[in-house]
């Protein structure tokens, strides 16, 4: 079978398209034909070195295909199921083994490319609206890189809770938020700054929460534009890494700092299920808009790095096998 293979970390160059052998699965797991691959930007942090993986590695965390073979003591799986999954490295392949408990059936109706490109980037923004920050009406909420990936879901999944919506993007993107349905649309690579702008918007009162993914340029700001006792949730770093806090920072609004995964919001397959049910069904039936940018051949995977690192996406990218 064919799969990119990271040999040394550095730039999109390194993800090189090579033949490897069919792997087999074992105790608990299924082999999954590939049909459609996710691209996230932890998929940049493995490539680069930021987060480590040993090397040789096979990037990628998400896709959806058919199960082609099971091993022992997996129950309730069998040859020809429709499934996705995430939270598995190794997905940048024609095929990739998986433990059966991280595999979600697809609904009849779901196009496999549509479960792709959702399964990861939805339960991120459904475990930041339902789990780590729970949105009620009425609440304010910053959502940074709202053209992105997670970002345009988090506007529309709190939009849906009846929050007030503030989204941030770069000048290209604005009308998109919008469109999306944030209340408020800021451009945060441009003046006045984006923390300046949310404290007038609300009166001096700020937000009750920050879904900041940005990170180092982003993070001091977020803090900025946070109501007394609001939440920050930094769950991402696109421009590099925050340095490290003083938590007496936090002491002069009462601030709450967190720093999740989507990992320890599916720690149980009973988890895992409940939020994939849920975002396919916003999906399925047109709650949820799912913008999938482009879709490019896995051999050309470095260019899909490229785009997403260079800024120019919005919404979803896919690899095709
Ligand atoms: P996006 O589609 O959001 O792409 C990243 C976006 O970040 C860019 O399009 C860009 O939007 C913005 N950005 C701002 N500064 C930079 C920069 N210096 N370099 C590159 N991009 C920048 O990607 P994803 O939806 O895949 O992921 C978004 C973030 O969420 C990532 O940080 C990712 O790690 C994180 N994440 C975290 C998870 C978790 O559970 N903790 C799970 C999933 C994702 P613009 O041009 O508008 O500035």
């Amino acid at each position: 079978m064919h799969a990119i293979r990271v040999s040394r970390t550095g730039d999109p160059s390194v993800l090189e398209y090579v033949s490897v052998d069919r792997p087999r699965p074992g105790k608990g797991e299924a082999l999954v034909r590939i049909e459609a691959i996710g691209v996230n930007y932890i998929d940049v942090y493995h490539r680069t070195g930021l987060y480590k993986l040993p090397l040789p590695f096979t990037p990628g965390q998400e896709a959806a295909g058919v199960v082609e073979e099971v091993g022992p003591e997996v129950e309730g799986l069998k040859g020809g199921d429709r499934v996705g999954y995430t939270m598995t490295p190794g997905s940048y392949a024609e095929h990739a083994v998986v433990p059966a408990w991280k595999l979600v059936p697809l609904p009849p109706a779901l196009e496999t490319r549509l479960a792709a490109a959702l399964l990861l980037q939805g339960m991120t923004a459904h475990y930041l609206v339902t789990s780590v920050y729970p949105l009620k009406p009425g609440d304010r909420v910053l959502v940074h890189a709202a053209a992105g990936g997670v970002g345009g879901l988090l506007v529309q999944m709190a939009k849906q809770r009846g929050a007030r919506v503030f989204g941030t993007a770069s000048t290209p993107k604005l009308d998109l938020v919008r469109d999306l349905g944030a209340d408020h649309v800021i451009d945060y690579t441009a003046a006045p700054e984006f923390d300046a702008e949310v404290l007038r918007l609300t009166g001096g009162a700020g937000v009750n929460v920050v879904y900041d993914s940005v990170g180092r340029t982003t993070f001091d700001r977020s803090l900025e534009a946070l109501s007394v006792r609001g939440y920050l949730a930094l769950f991402g770093q696109s421009s590099g890494p925050v340095p490290p806090l003083e938590p007496s920072r936090l002491a002069v609004k009462g601030n709450f700092l967190t720093r999740p995964s989507l990992a320890h919001y599916a720690q149980t397959r009973e988890e895992l299920l409940w939020r994939a049910r849920e975002v396919f069904e916003a999906a399925q039936s047109g709650a949820l808009r799912v913008r999938i940018d482009r879709e490019i051949p896995l051999r050309e995977a470095a260019e899909a790095h490229r785009l997403l690192e260079s800024r120019k996406t919005t919404g979803k990218l896919l690899l095709v096998p």
